[in-house]
């Protein structure tokens, strides 16, 4: 299984990175291994001084597919979800400064929180569900997803120009506004319009 996410995918996290509003979506891969696994603490790596959490809605690929035309791409998944992208920003800072690939800033061993799925028959509208993280019980990011710059049909039908999804692939569909720094002891949980999605203690 193979973990895709798209970067920059709401304005105002773009004013606050500084970002240029790209013509074309940011996307990067993390491996399997980033996967927390269920129940288990983050542990802050050493290599890092600034773990930052994103929280972003998650879609599910249900089945192998390529060059998916938008209007097939929801045949392609069933399932929503809600997770974060742990991201090292002092490392993708440096990373970033020197052109050089984010991997490392990314796709470290736990810096994938995925939570748990719902069926998106139980939802109106995909384009249109209110998501938020609290850390240590005050929401610090909120957002929904009719702010995307690309929707989740748009994400599915561009990624698979270059990637063939296949059955259990993670879409990671962008981060709102108000990515901030964790530390030891605190706690994140996120929810997806009322329904408790993940909890995480960090260590
Ligand atoms: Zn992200």
């Amino acid at each position: 299984m193979k973990i895709i996410c798209i970067g920059r995918n709401y304005t105002a996290h773009i004013a606050e990175l500084q970002n240029e509003k790209p013509t074309d979506p940011v996307v990067f891969i993390k491996p399997d291994s980033s996967v927390l696994p269920k129940e288990q603490d983050f542990y802050i790596p050493e290599f890092s001084n600034d773990i930052h959490y994103e929280v972003e809605v998650l879609v599910k690929i249900k089945k192998v597919g390529k060059h998916i035309e938008e209007k097939f791409a929801p045949n392609y998944y069933d399932e929503i979800g809600l997770g974060i992208d742990f991201t090292a920003r002092d490392v993708q800072q440096k990373l970033k400064e020197k052109g050089l690939p984010w991997e490392k800033a990314k796709g470290f061993d736990g810096a994938s929180v995925i939570g748990k799925w719902v069926s998106k028959e139980e939802f109106l509208d995909v384009n249109n569900l209110n998501f938020s993280l609290a850390k240590n019980d005050e929401i610090v990011q909120d957002g929904n997803t009719n702010l995307m710059l690309w929707k989740i049909d748009e994400i599915i039908s561009y990624v698979s120009k270059y990637f063939t999804l296949k059955k259990g692939d993670v879409l990671f569909t962008g981060t709102p506004a108000g990515v901030g720094s964790v530390e030891t002891n605190d706690y994140l949980s996120g929810k997806l319009e009322n329904i408790e999605m993940f909890n995480v203690n960090i260590k």
